[in-house]
């Protein structure tokens, strides 16, 4: 195991360390690295360009590694296009200026007044658009402008982002009254793991922009510096921040495996089929894996959350603290960071809605262009967006841990890695 990793991740379940890089390297990570480059995976919708609702100062990082390089339309899956194109013809058809309340009526006393049944599925995608109908994630607004953005294209590495405007991002989020007791009292057991999600993603991201470095700007040479990540993950005074890489990485991965039978089910349509058939050969392969049934039955025992007379207060509390969140990354200054940050916020949204919020979700539709399927008994439905974040989402930590094994074996044995 990496350096002084040692018993189970979490006291909930047996779960060893070992276990997870056994299950890393044989299963999650082979197969999530050639999942998300297939098109349904590769092609993450959001809106970069938003306003910052905190702070009027907020100004973006100019350094080249910061930008994203949008995609060129035609390479979008012409599907996805085609299904918005309609979307949009049947909204310019509604009152001008309505508000999202006043249309979202609107809408729904047309679909309830018997439009014809190709209309109304047209009406109820165009609904869901204005928001994920995720507890976990604040409502976008109606008049966001979204991009597709290639995600192979835009890989997560070293900006250069730093200093106090990254800072205060990251205090700005630990620094919410939810985290301020994470002790075993009020509450704290909820805390703790929230808390651990955050710290597991930040670990992520620290990972992935030591292992990608950009070692000469000159040359544009990138690679692993094991110094900076000595500093930020590889001491044994951070060992916390990769427990709770570890920690995060499990939950996201129950996560996975509780939305199995839905995900197996998912239209993966993107026009191109031999892609298409391989996407859902490859989330069949992960979601029945043997090896992780075997390994972590029980990656995360999402049952013992909310236990308490309080525990519906403290759920509410937890999702408005998540949901400022990922209104944060609407401040991110650095282009590549907010995307990456976006997407790994809906990811980890979209996790706690398949572990938490089955009550919480309206009853399943399903529009003609984009497909929903039940979830056993639970109603559980999930956005095209959420499914790519959900799996570019483990991913990363998937990648995170496997590099985090590379370069403290590099440490340790002082080799420079390649
Ligand atoms: P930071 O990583 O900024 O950490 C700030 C403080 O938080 C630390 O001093 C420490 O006290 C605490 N801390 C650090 N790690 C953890 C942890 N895992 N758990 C708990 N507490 C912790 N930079 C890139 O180069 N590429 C990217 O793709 C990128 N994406 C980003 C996405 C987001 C959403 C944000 C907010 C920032 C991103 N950054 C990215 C910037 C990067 O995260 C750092 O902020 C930056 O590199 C400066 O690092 P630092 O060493 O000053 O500490």
């Amino acid at each position: 195991t990496s350096c002084h990793l040692k018993g189970d991740v979490d006291d909930c379940c047996n779960c060893s360390y070992q276990a997870v890089e056994d299950i890393n390297n044989q299963v999650v990570y082979p197969i999530t690295t050639e999942l998300v480059k297939t098109a349904f995976f590769r092609f993450f919708k959001v809106n970069i360009h938003c306003d910052c609702p905190l702070w009027p100062d907020d100004s973006m990082c100019m350094m080249q590694a910061c930008s994203v390089c949008e995609c060129d339309p035609g390479e979008v899956p012409q599907p996805w296009v085609v299904a918005e194109e309609k979307s949009c013809a049947v909204e310019k058809a509604l009152p001008q200026n309505c508000s999202s309340i006043t249309c979202s009526a609107e809408l729904d006393s047309r679909v309830n007044r018997g439009v014809e049944p190709e209309m109304k599925a047209r009406l109820l995608n165009l609904k869901r658009w204005r928001g994920y109908n995720n507890p976990w994630m604040a409502e976008g607004e109606e008049e966001e402008e979204y991009l597709y953005i290639n995600l192979q294209a835009n890989p997560e590495r070293y900006t250069g982002y730093q200093g106090e405007h990254a800072h205060r991002i990251w205090n700005h989020i630990y620094g919410q009254d939810a985290f301020s007791d994470l002790s075993p009292n009020g509450g704290g057991h909820e805390r703790r793991v929230f808390y651990r999600l955050i710290s597991g993603m930040h670990a992520s991201i620290s990972s992935h922009l030591t292992a990608k470095y950009l070692l000469d700007e000159t040359l544009g040479i990138w690679g692993p510096n094991l110094l900076e990540f000595e500093r930020r993950l590889g001491n044994e005074g951070v060992r916390d921040r990769v427990e709770n890489l570890y920690f995060a990485y499990l939950f996201v991965l129950r996560a996975v495996m509780k939305a199995g039978p839905l995900l197996e089910k998912y239209s993966y349509y993107t026009g191109i089929e031999s892609e298409d058939a391989l996407a859902s050969r490859m989330i069949r392969k992960l979601v029945r894996s043997k090896a992780v049934q075997s390994s972590c039955p029980m990656p995360f025992d999402e049952g013992r959350l909310w236990k308490g007379r309080d525990g519906p207060i403290l759920k509410q509390q937890l999702q408005e603290a998540f949901q400022n969140i990922t209104r944060v990354m609407d401040c991110v200054g650095c282009e590549k960071c907010k995307l990456w940050g976006k997407l790994q916020t809906l990811g980890i949204a979209t996790a706690l809605k398949i572990l938490f919020s089955s009550a919480d979700c309206e009853a399943p539709f399903s529009p003609d262009d984009t497909k929903t399927v039940t979830h056993e008994e639970e109603h559980l439905e999930l956005e095209r967006n959420e499914v790519i974040a959900l799996i570019n989402l483990l991913e990363r930590f998937s990648a995170s841990i496997s590099y985090y094994h590379l370069m403290s074996q590099a440490l340790q044995s002082k080799q420079p890695l390649s």
